[in-house]
């Protein structure tokens, strides 16, 4: 299953049974039946500074928050982060900069928020290991649980987008 590779068969089965009674969508909505209203580049920006200030005050400052529609493929919806580098006056120095899929514009709040959460931590911690992942939990306690429903959300945006399961 798409965006789900590493979880526990018995989690996937439980996944795959939703899907084959068309409910994954209503599994998702009545445990996320929320909606944000965080929709421009600057409400974005703010939202994300907000976080990082309360929890990665060390962290590089950001230089760029915004969402991007060309991320809504898939496969770049979870994950991206970019740290762009510029010459400036003869030194190179790495602009930071987060860019989120515009999808999570008509995303729950929650999923929103994992996904800042998770590029955030890139400031710190570029690889997917261990102490990135402490970094998520300790911005977001229910990180794991929100990033496996994020995928879910994707997974189930992606089949109605083909016409069904
Ligand atoms: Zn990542």
């Amino acid at each position: 299953m798409r965006f789900l590779g590493g979880y526990p068969p018995d989690v996937l089965a439980q996944v795959r049974a939703l899907i084959d009674a068309d409910r994954l969508g209503e599994h998702i909505a009545r445990r996320y039946p929320d909606r944000h209203t965080i929709q421009t580049d600057r409400a974005l920006y703010d939202y994300t500074s907000e976080i990082k200030q309360e929890y990665l005050r060390s962290a590089p400052p950001l230089h760029k928050v915004r969402y991007d529609a060309r991320l809504d493929t898939a496969q770049h919806a979870l994950g991206l982060h970019t740290a762009i580098s510029r010459v400036q006056g003869g030194k190179l120095k790495a602009k930071k900069e987060i860019r989120v899929a515009s999808l999570f514009k008509e995303a729950p709040p929650e999923f929103l928020r994992m996904i800042v959460v998770h590029e955030l931590a890139h400031l710190k911690e570029t690889d997917h290991d261990k102490a990135f992942y402490r970094l998520c939990e300790y911005m977001e306690p229910r990180y794991h649980q929100l990033e496996f429903d994020t995928r879910l959300f994707l997974a189930w945006r992606e089949m109605e987008k083909r016409g069904g399961a």
